[in-house]
């Protein structure tokens, strides 16, 4: 924090820096420099404590899909409260959110996805996903079948069955993972695929893999395939056009069930409510979900279901056994408000229309960067996007890992008031919704801004 910072503020970057464990958090220089606090928020930019606004590149963490501080989902949530702020769903008690919207997220969902379970995440969400599909095989009497395939670079979440089904290898150092459960097949990423291989050659590729990977483990021990609709944390990466479907295919062929995390792509942000069907036309056996589902107002995760899959696992059981799987806070009335609240506001304000307009302009922009001398690649869809830097744009080589040219550019950004996430040798951007074309302008113009500056940086410290 800088010298003009208020007392009270000084004291809470302190308390924070001695007491509060960060999650993903770089303790070598956390130590040294704490936080940012973020004070105030409004719209599309967030205020810290020092009283400078930013543009808030990243929204949250791929989550204010609204925007912030929206006063109407401020009422919601307090009217919830003073309503019913807590009952336990478990067994036969519901309360009026939980169950208005499992209904509006049956009615948005693809296909016969039409049944909800509700968690406090995107992880707990991939985590229920797992546990039910194995509690789905073992009613069917397929006891061998549990092990579940996921992709090099893909990121689910970071419970341990979240994080063993993550495959950036980056995230598992230092930590262990179940290896026996989860085996990882690699990343679809067009960019760096052999210079002569043609796009359709690879595409076959990825997808041939999966299926040997099923053969290799053995159908009737394969239970199911996660992948995200674009892979996120893992670097923006859209597979080539068809893949989704044709893996798909493959797990059908199999009797491997295909989950879908749209923990980042659904509500909105890449300009549907779900990704699956509407931008790569499938309809999964399960969606998980999180994120913009409140955006980010209260925690709440949804992992939906088919009703093929409902049929199994609502079977009565064995005498006095339950479906032993739920949390105090599934389907938490204040969290199923927001919800509801969000979705309500998505649709009165058309906010997919916007993203689907906005989007593409932001898109249009930002691939104006590849001009740049280290932007090897932009890619990405609509609100989802990912500028990659580079050494060499003809080798694709990466700049020395020491650089940490991420977080350069995310540096100079930020005295520019304007934040952006950096990832590795990436930067992210995955903002509100509610964006607009100055906003656009702004970021855009300011992130080259940064990776100009960056470049000379680069060059006086001897990477460039
Ligand atoms: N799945 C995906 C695709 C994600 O991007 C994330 C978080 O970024 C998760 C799952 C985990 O969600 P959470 O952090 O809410 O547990």
């Amino acid at each position: 924090m800088s010298e003009n910072k208020s007392a009270e503020m000084y004291q809470v970057w302190q308390q924070d820096k001695d007491h509060y464990i960060h999650p993903w958090t770089d303790f070598s220089t956390f130590k040294e420099t704490g936080s940012i606090v973020v004070e105030d928020s409004d719209n599309v930019h967030i205020t810290d404590g020092d009283g400078n606004r930013y543009l808030d590149g990243i929204g949250g963490l791929w989550c204010v899909n609204i925007g912030y501080a929206r006063e109407e989902m401020a009422q919601a949530i307090a009217e919830q409260i003073m309503k019913v702020p807590y009952y336990s769903c478990f067994g036969h008690h519901t309360t009026v959110p939980a169950a208005k919207l499992a209904a509006k997220i049956a009615e948005l969902a693809p296909g016969n996805l039409n049944h909800v379970f509700y968690g406090c995440g995107g992880s707990v969400a991939n985590d229920t996903a797992v546990r039910i599909i194995h509690f789905y095989f073992n009613q069917l009497g397929k006891k061998s079948k549990k092990k579940i395939i996921s992709r090099i670079d893909g990121y689910h979440g970071s419970t341990y069955m979240a994080m063993s089904i993550t495959g950036v290898k980056f995230d598992h150092i230092g930590f262990d993972i179940d290896e026996q459960l989860v085996h990882h097949i690699s990343c679809p990423n067009p960019y760096r695929r052999p210079e002569s291989q043609s796009i359709e050659d690879f595409c076959d590729e990825k997808v041939q893999e999966l299926e040997n990977k099923i053969l290799e483990l053995g159908p009737d021990n394969v239970a199911a395939f996660f992948a995200e609709p674009i892979m996120g944390a893992g670097g923006v990466i859209v597979p080539p056009k068809g893949y989704h479907k044709r893996t798909l295919d493959v797990c059908r062929k199999y009797g491997v069930l295909y989950v879908s995390d749209e923990v980042v792509t659904a509500f909105g942000r890449l300009g549907h409510m779900f990704a699956s069907k509407d931008e790569f036309d499938i309809v999964p056996d399960i969606i998980t979900c999180a994120k913009g589902l409140t955006s980010g107002y209260l925690p709440l995760g949804a992992t939906i279901l088919s009703d093929d899959i409902y049929d199994v696992i609502s079977k009565p059981q064995a005498d006095g056994a339950l479906f032993t799987h739920g949390f105090t806070y599934s389907g938490h009335p204040v969290s199923c408000a927001a919800g509801l609240k969000n979705i309500e506001i998505m649709e009165r304000e058309n906010l997919c229309g916007h993203v689907q307009e906005i989007g593409s302009y932001f898109e249009e922009q930002l691939k104006t960067l590849m001009d740049l001398p280290i932007v090897g690649d932009v890619r990405g869809k609509k609100f989802m996007v990912c500028v990659e830097n580079v050494a060499n744009k003809e080798s694709k080589e990466l700049i020395d890992p020491e650089a940490q040219v991420g977080n350069r550019i995310a540096d100079h950004c930020q005295k520019r008031g304007l934040i952006v996430r950096p990832l590795a040798h990436m930067n992210i951007l995955s903002p509100p919704l509610t964006l607009s074309k100055d906003n656009v302008d702004f970021l855009v113009s300011t992130l080259r801004e940064s990776i100009v500056e960056t470049m000379k940086d680069l060059k006086q410290d001897g990477y460039l």
